[in-house]
């Protein structure tokens, strides 16, 4: 694709608190952070032509390595390709490692020192997954940031269960950046464990740095623990990382939660949230959750919000989506997660002005007293 010329890199442009407002440079385009990054799990984020995500202003997209070394196979592939031209999506991907799903989905796994092998949620079929193969497999599907494999216990776990572990994707996270080697204009993410508690964390985090890599990742959170055990977590974590490197809190989240991690020094952030809860008639907006199920939209002319600009609001009414969604038509789903998508992706641009123009806390109260007012009265 005539990128390789070009490196990686992270520019961070403003500070405002904790919350940082920058840009990642990529042979494949720039990623304003904070960023908010839709979930294409099996090379499509479902519902949404690529070009419709990217109308939504997102700038980068995440792919699931268990989904597709599985189906359709990474070797595959990149036979066809690569990612990006399988999916056509041309800017930025970046994938997962593949560990936190098959410990999610997969059956009948086995973890060993060596990595963990697993049979297949789709057709029982064995698999392998290491850090050498989750290299292999990223490699394959020319994702641009690749993620270490690492191990991700379930919470609540000893003290001692959650130090093994770290340490164990510690191990792993030096393997993975010796199997990745020099790929310029691609990255490579270690990932922090350990926990509620922050002598593993920072244990974690120090290993990471002695490793050496081109952003961090908090890992083992928005697993169970709650809002309010994640954002202590942050609270100190984010201060382990080194200042000059983009931090990544994988798998967050709802609104309150991007915008809580936003204001604690993250600057990346993915979930099916948006994507997933379109399909299932769940809306976010300005003023909280709007459930277009419910029989007070029937007759209502109104858009989901008047203010947001999405197709979904300018064309449709609230008695419309919820006729198509009652009706299980394929627009119901296709409508309502771009306007969801549309809405996260306006949030992450609201707070790059605010982080950029030092008023973050003035915007954040104005954001939680929007949702505070709650969803508009009905007709
Ligand atoms: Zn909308």
């Amino acid at each position: 694709m005539g990128h390789e010329g070009m490196r990686f890199g992270f520019e961070k442009l403003a500070q405002d608190g904790a919350a940082r407002a920058g840009v990642i440079h990529t042979p494949r385009g720039d990623i304003r952070t904070p960023a908010f990054m839709p979930v294409g799990t099996a090379a499509t984020v479902k519902a949404m032509m690529p070009e419709s995500v990217r109308a939504t202003g997102a700038d980068i997209l995440l792919g699931n390595t268990y989904h597709l070394m599985l189906r359709p196979g990474a070797e595959r592939i990149d036979r066809l390709g690569g990612l990006h031209r399988f999916m056509n999506w041309e800017r930025p991907i970046l994938t997962d490692s593949g560990g936190f799903q098959v410990m999610s989905l997969a059956g009948l796994r086995k973890l060993t020192e060596q990595g963990v092998t697993f049979k297949s949620h789709i057709d029982g079929s064995k698999h392998e997954l290491t850090p050498e193969r989750s290299m292999e497999i990223q490699r394959l599907l020319g994702s641009d940031i690749v993620m270490c494999f690492d191990e991700c216990p379930a919470l609540p776990a000893s003290d001692k269960a959650v130090a093994e572990s770290m340490r164990l994707s510690m191990r792993w996270a030096a393997r993975s950046k010796e199997a990745f080697g020099d790929r310029p204009g691609h990255a490579l993410f270690g990932i922090m464990q350990g926990g509620v508690t922050p002598e593993l964390r920072e244990e974690s985090a120090e290993a990471l740095k002695a490793i050496g890599f081109d952003g961090y990742a908090v890992g083992g959170l928005a697993v169970g623990e709650g809002q309010e055990a994640m954002f202590g977590v942050l609270d100190y974590a984010t201060g382990f990382l080194p200042e000059d490197r983009p931090r990544y809190l994988m798998g967050v989240g709802k609104p309150d939660d991007i915008v809580g991690a936003v204001k604690r020094g993250i600057d990346m952030m993915d979930c099916v949230l948006p994507s997933r809860s379109g399909r299932t008639g769940q809306v976010f907006t300005r003023h909280g959750v709007v459930n277009i199920k419910n029989a007070r939209h029937q007759d209502d002319p109104r858009p989901l919000d008047e203010a947001c600009t999405c197709p979904a609001c300018r064309n449709y009414s609230r008695a419309y989506l919820h006729h198509v969604f009652r009706s299980q038509e394929i627009i119901s789903s296709m409508l309502l997660t771009w306007h969801n998508l549309h809405y996260f992706q306006q949030i992450m641009g609201e707070m790059r002005a605010a982080i950029a123009e030092a008023r973050f806390d003035a915007w954040e109260a104005a954001f939680h007293a929007g949702r505070a007012e709650g969803d508009i009265e009905p007709l």
